[in-house]
């Protein structure tokens, strides 16, 4: 119903716009480690009974712990959380505190004999063994004793606690690392802009970076992508998983989710009128390849294509190639090869970079460009076909990685079936 227009990235418009709406966003934000709110009303619970005894917890508490429990259970059991389900385990594990609970528990520390016994049992018949395979047992003992109930609320209570104390070291470990990390990053952009393979300016880096917050976050209370990151456009935050661990892998991760900031973007703005009040508002249309409105699955375009293109400037920023995207990686290697002529790498780059500008007669060039060669290579309207045809071979939740195997297959063989 409102007046449509567009809006420049680079206008005071859009960098005014966008501090308002930042701060307006921010209020609803929750970063919260796992059981974090938990353990505060539990906190607050045992204040007003001064002195209560935390091995008898009242009815309240042991209500908010067995919910918690069955909250990780349920994320355990679940494939896309289990990776930071168990992460709470291992910690717990690698406690010391928590191990000698484990020995006062004679059940417990049955269960644990037992476990590590038949480990060492099967040790002898097989060689594969890795040496912290040990602690994945116990770590699987851990989960099945969780799962039936052996593990008192004291426990349980002492794994949540452990999982915040870790969390906030982290944080602050984060925090105290972050310039260091993005000195680094910067480095290894600024090398790839002097090559000519980063379209971008070194300027254009450093603004993104000033009005960017970087955080970690547990997995659990975040939905993280499949490079344990997330970039919040939006919000204009970065999230990184607090069980990456090694500098490289933060420094690897940061690379990537800074990518997707740094890519050029598509701006519309609205009109509305609400009860005699002029209303401007703004959406980011497009951001590197991807189209749509984040919040609404349904209208994404080419998300496969944007993360194929945003790891592989990641792999040439970091200089080396990662497991990550693989598939969606191979299907931009297939798309560039498999037409009538090879398609450069360039021409996807230039693209993903490119902002819609009100001043250029073409708007985006660089797409224009990009679209006319995978035209000339296939047939018109090919690359909105292909993907079609993947969001519709794939499965609920699979980060619609199946109707990107089948496109695959079908690039590798005819990729004429891919109707247009
Ligand atoms: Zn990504």
């Amino acid at each position: 119903m409102g007046e449509k227009f567009r809006v420049d990235v680079q206008s005071e418009k859009y960098k005014k716009k966008r501090e308002q709406q930042k701060e307006f966003l921010d209020d609803s934000d929750f970063s919260e480690p796992f059981g974090y709110v938990d353990l505060d009303v539990i906190d607050s619970i045992r204040e007003e009974e001064q002195g209560a005894d935390p091995k008898k917890p009242n009815d309240e508490i042991k209500k908010i712990l067995a919910s918690s429990r069955e909250l990780l259970l349920g994320y355990l059991r679940d494939i896309y959380t289990l990776a930071f389900a168990k992460y709470i385990l291992e910690e717990a594990i690698a406690d010391s505190r928590f191990i000698a609970k484990i020995g006062e528990d004679s059940k417990l520390k049955g269960l644990f004999a037992l476990a590590s016994d038949t480990h060492n049992l099967s040790k002898r018949n097989k060689k594969k063994e890795t040496t912290n395979k040990g602690n994945k047992i116990q770590v699987r003992t851990l989960w099945e004793a969780l799962e039936e109930g052996f593990i008192s609320n004291e426990l349980y209570e002492l794994m949540l606690r452990i999982h915040k104390e870790n969390f906030e070291k982290k944080l602050e470990k984060f925090n105290q690392k972050l310039p260091e990390y993005l000195s680094n990053i910067r480095g290894r952009v600024e090398s790839k802009i002097n090559e000519g393979v980063l379209p971008i300016t070194l300027e254009h880096f450093d603004h993104i970076v000033s009005e960017t917050t970087f955080s970690i976050r547990d997995g659990l209370e975040a939905s993280f992508e499949e490079t344990n990151g997330k970039y919040l456009i939006d919000l204009g935050k970065i999230y990184i998983a607090e069980f990456l661990e090694t500098d490289e892998a933060i420094e690897d991760t940061l690379t990537h989710e800074l990518m997707h900031a740094l890519g050029g973007r598509t701006i519309l703005g609205t009109h509305t009128s609400v009860a005699g009040y002029k209303i401007e508002d703004f959406n980011h249309q497009r951001s590197g390849l991807f189209f749509g409105d984040k919040k609404n699955q349904k209208s994404w375009q080419l998300q496969w294509l944007n993360e194929a293109l945003t790891e592989t400037l990641t792999d040439l920023v970091i200089g080396k190639s990662r497991k990550n995207y693989a598939n969606e990686k191979k299907l931009l290697n297939l798309l560039q090869s498999r037409g009538g002529h090879k398609i450069d790498m360039q021409a996807f780059i230039n693209a993903y970079f490119e902002n819609y500008s009100m001043s250029h007669p073409d708007r985006v060039p660089a797409w224009k460009e990009l679209i006319h060669q995978i035209n000339e290579s296939y047939t018109p309207g090919f690359l909105l076909a292909l993907d079609t045809y993947i969001k519709e071979n794939s499965l609920l939740r699979d980060r619609r990685g199946s109707g990107v195997k089948k496109a695959i297959e079908l690039l590798e063989t005819d990729w004429r079936q891919i109707n247009s």
